[in-house]
């Protein structure tokens, strides 16, 4: 087997409403996905984290180093690539880049034997998995309180068990939020706050005080993710669990925060910490060091679909005695063609999704919808 082309596509759609995490405003959805072919037909998708076309930038820088390999040998292949850009790479987009091209190589792969990745991981030790809904952006003109609370509200009638709300622009408007969504959700529904490294440690720690008694499950990105002291000292200083890692690259970049345990709780992107290669070995890393793992998820279908390959090969801890664990992130904000571009959408049902089981990622690329969403101008 040998690979013979290496593509990108960009998908892209300008919102009617802009939304705001602290971190960042949203004017458009774009994503890149990457498409790897061989000789004999084959194809494989993945896709990257982060800035669309930078990361499809740096994918075809890599693909001189791809056409002519085995795209079986995935653990050659991240190496030969790694090594590419190491100098200058290390982390970012470098990493980013090349977790979707280790997604389409593990795509191929499930393809060439006739199995899903999970199959190729160990084994599926689930076929569904726990969705929690992601949503609550700030929306220009809207008060938050309300909206915040009306949309979770909503996402209990769906049937999620759990939700994760935005947080990190202003301390006193966000410890209302969280109260108000806490009263329309009510008491048994698992809530997690996300900063999105919006605060500095003071403000985070006199957050995370405030916002206990609410029952929070995690306090996702409290501060930047170069700060790993500020999470020691928060993961001390304050009780709510600490979240942390779409940010984080590779094993060496999760080694610090898992050895020191400034999180209780990791959270590797599959398309941006490295692929299904890199991900095993932090989450090996991370269950060595008793660390949580939950995937962080942002991105369309194929996205999704890594995940949950990843996710149904995950060990369950031998000491859970409810399968709680884990649960999978569920974005909710608009996207149009996060479902279109797959011909068999992966949405929930009762807040619960099926993890697919047909070969490779276990989906199939709907190309008329890619073209549909592909850049123009407007
Ligand atoms: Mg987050």
């Amino acid at each position: 087997m040998k690979i013979v082309a290496v593509r990108t596509h960009l998908l892209d759609h300008r919102l009617a409403t802009a939304f705001e995490s602290a971190s960042m405003r949203f004017d458009r959805r774009t994503h890149v996905l990457v498409e790897i072919e061989c000789a004999d037909g084959t194809i494989g998708w993945g896709e990257c984290l982060g800035p669309a076309r930078a990361n499809a930038a740096v994918v075809a820088t890599y693909a001189q180093w791809l056409i002519g390999q085995n795209p079986l040998e995935t653990e050659k292949i991240w190496a030969t690539l790694y090594n590419a850009l190491r100098d200058q790479g290390q982390r970012g987009l470098t990493v980013t880049a090349l977790s979707g091209i280790d997604i389409a190589l593990w795509d191929i792969k499930g393809k060439h034997f006739g199995v899903p990745v999970s199959t190729l991981l160990g084994g599926r030790f689930r076929e569904t998995v726990r969705a929690y809904a992601t949503g609550s952006f700030k929306r220009d003109g809207v008060d938050r309180v309300e909206d915040n609370a009306a949309e979770m509200a909503g996402h209990r009638e769906a049937g999620f068990h759990a939700c994760k709300i935005k947080i990190g622009f202003n301390i006193e408007e966000d410890l209302r939020v969280i109260r108000a969504v806490r009263e329309a959700i009510g008491p048994e529904m698992r809530l997690m706050i996300d900063a999105n490294h919006g605060y500095d440690a003071i403000e985070a720690m006199r957050v995370g005080q405030a916002a206990a008694e609410y029952g929070i499950d995690w306090f996702e990105e409290p501060v930047v993710p170069e700060q790993l002291d500020a999470y020691r000292e928060l993961r001390a200083r304050q009780p709510i669990p600490l979240a942390g890692g779409e940010t984080w690259h590779t094993r060496w970049g999760f080694r610090e925060p898992i050895e020191t345990r400034a999180v209780d709780i990791v959270q590797p992107d599959l398309a941006g910490c490295g692929g299904f290669t890199e991900a095993r070995r932090i989450a090996d890393l991370a269950e060595l060091h008793g660390v949580r793992v939950v995937p962080h998820v942002w991105g369309t279908a194929v996205h999704i679909a890594a995940a949950l390959q990843f996710m149904a090969a995950m060990v369950p801890s031998p000491v859970r005695r409810t399968p709680l664990e884990p649960i999978m992130e569920f974005d909710r904000t608009h996207n149009p063609f996060r479902q279109a571009i797959v011909t068999k959408p992966i949405e929930h049902v009762n807040g619960v999704l099926t993890i697919p089981d047909g070969p490779g990622l276990g989906i199939e690329i709907d190309r008329a919808a890619l073209a549909e969403f592909s850049p123009k101008e407007d």
